[in-house]
């Protein structure tokens, strides 16, 4: 347990745990904590600098790792090794990045559309999630240099859109970094609590929380009733925020003096002093009417008027996303009992006065719309710390509950210190042809192999009818009653079997083994990522070995020699490899032999698409 000592922001030396509330923004992220003497939520920074921290990681030719505003300086420069915007890539496939792929400027690899990306630079291939475990990496080394004390326990916000596999990615983020993340909470719910909202036992509220940073905008509708957040509806762009009315401004500028995009966008130089200067007049145009500037020989001025005129199509498409969320929840504007503004962006005067009038009341916007959500984030720690006496903690799960996967990795279902009762329900498939039976494995804990974790129970599903592997559809549910009784159910969609069986998780597990486990968690944290890592980039070695040796069988006489020859090379070249412990090399290999066998796969694809085309009478 880490203690306070005397210190500027805390100015005390109250012993208590600390916990840090973190925003993780695609753009900017940062630390807040309660002040232990003030007793209110504030935002850690340097002396005489900005809470902000760019999400901005860069490597080195010696992959050092460095992180924030310095690593932002080399966005220009360096941008095959300068990655922004990991937040955008958590918990993604290639397939859901294919549209945007323009928009990163590194390496983003594409060996398999379906799984997970990775980040290559230089040689090296970088998980979201290493990404965003250096930037939290970075925001850890800082909060702890600021509060002069060690801080291993956090509360980390992630977007209410964000699905369980983009939220078990930020857990894992925060331990690869050393953090125990003792809950993943929704920003708006963050930015509620910070406006106080939500805190009263008593209270019945729906809030509206519009939130339009640097690169993203999303409207969320929440309920709280009893102290409970309930999401009713979200909505937004996850492309559209101030830098594209920076875009606005600048294209209105180029266009003024006559310079083409292709001269800009040939000259990155000067795109790049244009968009600084186009979000230097955005700001000031918040306070004054009128912005005036020289660029080399281009005069530059602006209105608020005009800035009015450029942005007002953007802010329109975020007012859509407003009708969109509101209808979803089946709501009208007259059911909102409070806005909130969240993001930078919402510093724009016609963005607060576009959406006080859409929502036909004032908006929140006392508190800075940078840190609201890092200083939610704040309050909820300290009500996980058991510091607010009023608030009642509902009960939670100690650690995580999840299933033995393919290599012997544990695939969580309840993540720990989620509330009673609770359920969940995943789909799996079979691995094999012909596969009719199923081991359900049940393990508790938070290491990723479950060999390092404890084993509550197993059985097996049986009756499975026999059929092609990846084509039966077997669900796995688990439902943790109030009692803490643990019901876990298997069926198979298809044919309807199932097995099920009770278990009381906390059995037998006194509170100091949980810490014990907690802590090897951290501890191991590294390793057990890469472990992971490789046991996935194996796995998929393994069934693209699969399939390619099917595919070559089944149109042996469609693909020339040469073709059979090359790819029998590469695929010998992945099977040796696989064993060796080296992902980069397994995912490398995979790499070559999937440019080895796109052309003719392609090939036969067309040929079978026209024959099914030929086939059909339109
Ligand atoms: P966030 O992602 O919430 O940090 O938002 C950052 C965005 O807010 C950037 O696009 C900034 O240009 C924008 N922003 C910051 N300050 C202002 C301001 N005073 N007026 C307008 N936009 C601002």
């Amino acid at each position: 347990m880490a203690k306070i000592g005397t210190n500027p922001v805390t100015g005390g030396s109250q012993q208590q745990e600390m916990i840090v509330g973190i925003d993780l923004g695609t753009t900017n992220s940062l630390v807040a904590i309660i002040h232990p003497a003030l007793r209110q939520p504030v935002t850690l920074r340097e002396f005489n600098s900005s809470a902000l921290v760019p999400s901005v990681v860069h490597f080195t030719e010696e992959s050092t790792v460095i992180v924030g505003d310095n690593a932002r300086e080399l966005l220009i420069t360096h941008p095959r090794q300068t990655i922004y915007s990991a937040k955008r890539l958590m918990g993604k496939s290639y397939n859901d990045l294919r549209e945007k792929a323009e928009y990163f400027s590194y390496r983003i690899h594409d060996d398999n559309a379906e799984s997970l990306v990775k980040v290559q630079v230089g040689s090296r291939f970088y998980s979201p999630i290493e990404l965003s475990g250096y930037i939290l990496r970075d925001l850890k080394a800082r909060a702890e240099h600021i509060l002069k004390t060690p801080v291993s326990k956090a509360v980390i916000t992630v977007p209410a859109y964000f699905n369980d596999a983009q939220r078990q990615a930020t857990r894992d983020a925060g331990k690869l970094a050393g953090l125990d993340v003792l809950r993943i909470i929704n920003e708006p719910t963050a930015a509620s609590l910070a406006y106080g909202l939500g805190l009263k036992p008593d209270e019945d509220k729906t809030i509206a929380v519009y939130d339009l940073g640097g690169g993203t905008f999303d409207i969320s509708i929440l309920k709280i009733s009893k102290g409970i957040f309930e999401v009713l509806a979200t909505n937004g762009d996850t492309y559209l925020g101030g830098d594209d009315l920076d875009r606005a401004i600048m294209e209105h500028w180029a266009w003024l003096h006559e310079i083409s995009p292709e001269a800009l966008g040939s000259n990155k130089g000067l795109a790049q002093a244009f968009r600084l200067k186009a979000e230097e007049a955005k700001k000031q145009l918040s306070v004054t009417d009128y912005y005036d500037a020289r660029l080399h020989n281009y005069e530059l001025q602006l209105t608020r008027e005009q800035l009015q005129e450029l942005i007002r199509p953007l802010v329109e498409k975020t007012m859509e996303s407003c009708r969109k969320a509101l209808a979803d929840a089946g709501l009208t504007v007259r059911d909102i009992d409070t806005v909130i503004m969240v993001g930078g962006s919402t510093r724009v005067p016609m963005v607060k006065e576009t959406v006080a009038a859409f929502f036909g009341k004032p908006v929140n916007d006392s508190l800075n719309p940078d840190e609201v959500v890092a200083l939610g984030a704040a309050i909820q720690a300290d009500i996980l710390a058991g510091n607010n006496k009023d608030f009642l903690l509902l009960d939670v799960t100690p650690l995580s509950l999840g299933i033995e996967t393919m290599g012997g990795l544990m695939d969580v279902l309840i993540p720990r210190n989620s509330k009673i009762p609770c359920s969940i329900a995943r789909s799996y498939t079979t691995q094999k042809d012909g596969q009719t039976g199923m081991k359900i494995a049940v393990y508790q804990g938070e290491r990723d192999l479950v060999k390092d974790n404890r084993k509550l129970a197993e059985f097996n599903l049986t009756g499975i009818p026999a059929m092609p592997a990846g084509l039966a559809k077997v669900q796995i549910s688990f439902l943790l009653n109030a009692d803490g009784i643990l019901v876990v159910k298997a069926a198979e969609l298809r044919s309807g079997v199932e097995q099920s069986i009770e278990v009381k998780p906390q059995y037998g597990l006194s509170g100091e083994e949980v810490e014990q486990m907690l802590v090897a968690s951290i501890t191991h944290a590294k390793e057990d990522i890469q472990t992971r890592s490789l046991v996935e980039a194996q796995t998929e070695a393994q069934q693209l070995l699969d399939v390619t040796a099917t595919f070559l069988e089944k149109n042996v006489e469609m693909i020339s020699e040469e073709e059979q020859q090359r790819t029998r090379e590469a695929m010998n070249g992945l099977q040796d490899i696989i064993g060796s412990g080296n992902r980069d090399a397994i995912h490398e290999k995979i790499a070559y032999l999937n440019d080895v066998s796109r052309p003719f796969a392609e090939r036969l694809m067309d040929k079978a698409l026209k024959a099914a085309m030929a086939g059909k009478k339109i």
